[in-house]
Formats: structure tokens, sequence, C-alpha cells
């Protein structure tokens, strides 16, 4: 499996050289997991899966207009602006790749999923934005050969806000390694947070420097491949 990560932004003000794109992962030039710059779509996907629709990964929710390519379009609930989407409620298959939706808590008013995502012998799992995935949703998850996940913040804890019961945000770079090593040996980190932009290679630094000798850290960039 080829695994593009498009774009390497946070929904924030700053923005480098190597990290100027929000949120997009193609995998095999075919399928693309979210859509967060129109141009992405000149990779000509041939089915999107959205993990959710806040504007950086859903570039049409900006200005609200209408999305309708003419391909299968996936998400976790029904969104106006997308009235072909098919909404996830199991398992499904695009050719050859089998996904498995994994619910996600990370807005108040959004559902959230992320994918695990199986070619033949191999597996890879992308969270999207993350405030917390419920352990009892892992467990039952087979061992990935990569897991993407999100980097907004790299103190632990990340900014988690609670409304009544529920929380919401993005939790912590050391608290998603925490809850996702125990799944694989190689964690890509995307989605980053102002933390990362005041000097990008100290930053890449102290990612690296999470590694573990059985956990290996790889810092994305704005068009960065993975082979799997
Ligand atoms: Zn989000
Ligand atoms: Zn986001």
């Amino acid at each position: 499996m080829k695994v593009k990560i498009l774009g390497t932004r946070g929904k924030i003000p700053q923005s480098a050289p190597r990290h100027k794109k929000y949120s997009g992962i193609l995998i095999d030039d075919k399928i693309l997991i979210d859509v967060g710059e129109e141009k992405y779509m000149e990779n000509d996907p041939e089915a999107i899966v959205f993990t959710h629709f806040h504007p950086d990964h859903a570039f049409f929710v900006f200005n609200e207009e209408e999305f309708s390519p003419e391909i299968p379009l996936f998400g976790p609930e029904p969104q106006e602006l997308v009235p072909t989407l098919k909404v996830i409620t199991k398992p499904f298959s695009i050719g050859d790749y089998h996904f498995t939706p994994v619910p996600v808590i990370h807005a108040l008013r959004l559902k959230s999923l992320g994918y695990v995502i199986q070619k033949g012998e191999k597996i890879i799992f992308i969270t999207g934005d993350v405030a917390w995935i419920e352990k009892a949703n892992l467990k039952d998850l087979p061992k990935v050969d990569l897991v993407i996940t999100e980097a907004s913040f790299i103190r632990k804890r990340g900014m988690i806000r609670r409304k009544n019961d529920q929380i919401f945000g993005h939790t912590g770079i050391p608290d998603l390694l925490r809850l996702l090593e125990p799944l694989t040996s190689k964690i890509a980190l995307t989605h980053f947070g102002g933390w990362f932009f005041k000097d990008i290679s100290e930053s890449r630094k102290k990612l690296k420097a999470l590694e573990t000798k059985d956990l290996q850290i790889i810092p994305g960039y704005d068009g960065m491949e993975i082979e799997i």
C-alpha cells in the first residue's frame, strides 16, 4: 500500500513551506481520506471517505458549497452539502480495500470516525482528529502496519474541553502514543498545531525523542509518501 499524506497543517493560522495544506491522505492514488483542500480532487480519486466534517477536512464546508463529485462518498453522518453521501454504519469495502470504522470522540456536534483499512496482508489505521478513543473500540483491532494520527498538541492531555458529560477537542501526542502504541510499531503524525511551527526542526526532534525501541515515529510533511 502506498500512503501519501497530502497535507499536515491543523486548523491554525500558522503555515510553513512543507506544512501548508489541510488534511488529506491518499491511498494507492485511488482512495482519498478527507479533502481539506479543493486541489486534492486533482488526484482524481475513485472514492472519498471522510473522518468528520470540520472544514479543514472538508474544504467545501468553509464556504458552504455543495460537494457532489460523481464517485462514491462515505462519512460518519449525513451532511447537507454532500447529498450523495453514504452514511457508514458498519464495515464496508471499496474494491480490494476493506474499511472498519472506529468511533472517535472529537467534536461536540459532529460525529467522527477513524478507519482501519486493510488490503491483502497490509493494514493501516487512520484516526482523524482525536479527543479520545474508548479503549473498548480498540481492543478487537488487529495489529496494524502503520497508524496515522494527529499532532495538534505536544503537551500531555492536549486541549480537552467539557460540556455536560461530553469531552471534545484534541488530546496530546503523549496520550495518543500511549493509546495507540499497543496496535503498531509505526506511528506517522500529521495535523500539526501551533507548537510545531515555532521551530520546525526542533519540533521534529522533539517528536523523534518520543520514539522507543518498539515504536518508530514519523513526523509527516505535505506530500510525504509511506510505502507499507
Ligand atoms: Zn476536527
Ligand atoms: Zn482538523
